[in-house]
């Protein structure tokens, strides 16, 4: 099974392809198709976000199309960046300014909770939409750690992996993320509609 995954995001895609080997699912990114659309993402939630992505690429292809959007939520922070996770590395000249930022803006937080969140949207294989959420649980770190993952993974720690994604092996980040998390759930719908074994 081919998926066209509607995103621009190269870490993205390489996380995909990584998890997606194992299912025999082949992952086309759309600069393979040389579509080259960069929809705006103006919806007010990841759902909304996600659903407009996986849209935006329907006029382009007939394969199954899967949408990514995610974010990281701290809790203190009222889930600040939240779905504005990629605007805030961009308006601070990428993750390691934006990521010092974050740790500055918790200084004055005893609470350092945060949360991954992702959501998948699904398109070209049903009717309607289906979307998958997946959730990783952890907190934000007083310095950065490692150089490894993308994005806000070196100030994140997380739960379930008992380490920061800065420095997780891949194969730890692809089991515990919310990326995981969300692609799991899609899996087994796969799996019941016998798309895939
Ligand atoms: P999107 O491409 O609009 O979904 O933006 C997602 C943004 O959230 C990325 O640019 C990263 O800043 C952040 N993000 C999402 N997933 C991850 C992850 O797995 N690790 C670190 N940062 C992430």
């Amino acid at each position: 099974m081919k998926l066209l995954v509607a995103t621009n995001n190269d870490h993205k895609i390489h996380e995909y392809k990584k998890m997606f080997t194992q299912y025999g699912i082949e992952v086309v990114a759309p600069k393979d198709l040389n579509i080259h659309d960069d929809p705006v993402e103006d919806g007010d939630s990841y759902e909304a976000n996600s659903l407009i992505k996986a849209k935006a690429l329907q006029k382009y292809s007939d394969l199954p199309i899967i949408a990514d959007d995610s974010g990281l939520n701290v809790v203190a922070l009222n889930n600040f960046p939240g779905i504005f996770s990629s605007r805030f590395a961009k308006e601070n000249g990428g993750n390691a300014v934006a990521n010092l930022k974050l740790i500055e803006m918790l200084k004055p937080h005893e609470d350092k909770s945060a949360f991954f969140t992702c959501v998948i949207t699904l398109l070209n294989v049903e009717d309607k939409p289906v979307q998958f959420k997946g959730i990783c649980p952890g907190y934000i770190l007083d310095k950065p750690e490692g150089e490894g993952g993308f994005g806000y993974d070196p100030v994140f720690y997380s739960n379930k992996a008992k380490m920061c994604f800065g420095i997780a092996p891949e194969e730890v980040k692809n089991k515990y993320s919310h990326r995981a998390e969300a692609l799991k759930q899609l899996i087994e719908y796969l799996k019941e509609k016998k798309l895939i074994k």
